[in-house]
């Protein structure tokens, strides 16, 4: 009830206060110097897990190789892949490209501008289709992403925990609540680069916001205890062994398939184990023995260990790297493709097989 009694009170006054601080604070970026629903959802998409630095020499990269709909459609998934490559979050480049085919096929080639077509595209949610329909379209939809959680939970001091569905709703009204009717794009903007800028995760900038007096967090001295989240995320441990085999100047990939993190990918032949393993574990499995059943001795050399963090897996990684004697014959087992060394560098590959790459 607390939340509404001040929300009755300030809105205008907030979304007023936010408008200035972003008009005199505003990034220049490139994706808003335009009104193309393309570029803006591209952009929108980006970020959603990279930062605003790295994004902006990627949107320009990926703006030049597919500068509309069209030619992204047209493309093969794995080009998309490849450009993707070093951004992590591989299923934004294929839902990209999957959507891209969906406005082709079903508008024609042509950006739908309503908020439920917009939705309805391949990887979209709520926050892209209120980004896009609100800053190309001018329409009324509140973005609500983890700045706007944070401001928001702050200036209310609201101890519902975002993670439930109550607190998604709750946050949700408050954020539509406070969207002007003129410029609502403009205004998403504003609250987004707010959190990112002013009100931050640790040490926001209370003294120099000018939201101080009417923050309900601030008068509390609660600041940090918001926003208030139930569960935290549950990491599981796995183990990748990778072999970088090298036979003369060929070596060995395998894609990965639809049912594991970085799909369509590829990567070295690849043992998975559930506890840490040596060498001399990983030799006596039977996935070792067919990966490399029928050679004599094989020269195994362990080179790099890399923690790989992603939201909810933390993998422990070797790269072995594994010499073959041109003069031996091996045939590898099913599924594993045969390529020129020269030509690795043409695969897309999972941020991880990319760092290994780059140290040899
Ligand atoms: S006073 Fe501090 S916590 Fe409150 S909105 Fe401003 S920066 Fe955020």
């Amino acid at each position: 009830m607390e939340t509404k009694k001040e929300l009755s009170r300030e809105p205008s006054q907030i979304t007023s206060r936010l408008q200035k601080w972003y008009n005199a604070h505003k990034r220049e970026l490139p994706w808003r110097e335009t009104n193309d629903p393309y570029r803006i959802w591209i952009s929108e998409v980006i970020l959603q897990q990279t930062r605003i630095a790295q994004g902006i020499g990627f949107y320009h990269r990926f703006m030049q190789r597919f500068p509309d709909v069209r030619t992204l459609a047209a493309a093969r998934e794995e080009e998309v892949l490849k450009l993707w490559q070093g951004l992590g979050y591989y299923s934004r480049a294929r839902n990209l490209h999957q959507a891209a085919v969906q406005i082709v096929n079903h508008h024609n080639g042509i950006f739908p501008s309503s908020y439920p077509d917009i939705l309805s595209l391949k990887g979209v949610g709520q926050y892209t289709a209120a980004a896009v329909s609100s800053i190309a379209f001018h329409q009324p939809h509140a973005v609500v992403d983890g700045n706007v959680y944070r401001v928001l939970t702050r200036l209310f001091a609201i101890a519902t925990a975002i993670d439930t569905p109550e607190g998604k709703k709750m946050i949700g009204r408050i954020a539509q609540s406070l969207l002007p009717e003129e410029d609502p794009g403009s205004y998403n903007q504003a609250i987004m680069d707010f959190g990112a800028l002013v009100c931050t995760p640790s040490q926001p900038k209370c003294e120099e916001c000018v939201l101080q007096e009417i923050c309900l967090a601030y008068a509390e001295r609660r600041v940090t205890a918001f926003p208030v989240k139930e569960r935290k995320i549950k990491i599981s441990n796995r183990y990748f062994h990778y072999f970088h085999i090298v036979h003369g100047n060929r070596t060995y990939l395998h894609k990965r398939d639809q049912s594991d993190i970085w799909q369509n990918l590829y990567e070295f032949p690849l043992i998975e184990t559930d506890h840490p393993a040596d060498l001399l574990i990983l030799q006596q499995t039977a996935a070792f023995r067919e990966l490399f059943s029928g050679l004599p001795e094989l020269l195994i050399d362990p080179l790099l260990t890399v923690r790989h963090q992603l939201t909810h897996q933390l993998i422990h990684t070797r790269f072995y790297r594994v010499i073959i004697p041109e003069s031996c014959t091996f045939t590898p087992p099913q599924g594993l493709l045969i390529t020129d060394i020269g030509e690795l560098h043409h695969y897309p590959v999972s941020r991880l097989i990319h760092k290994y790459l780059e140290t040899i």
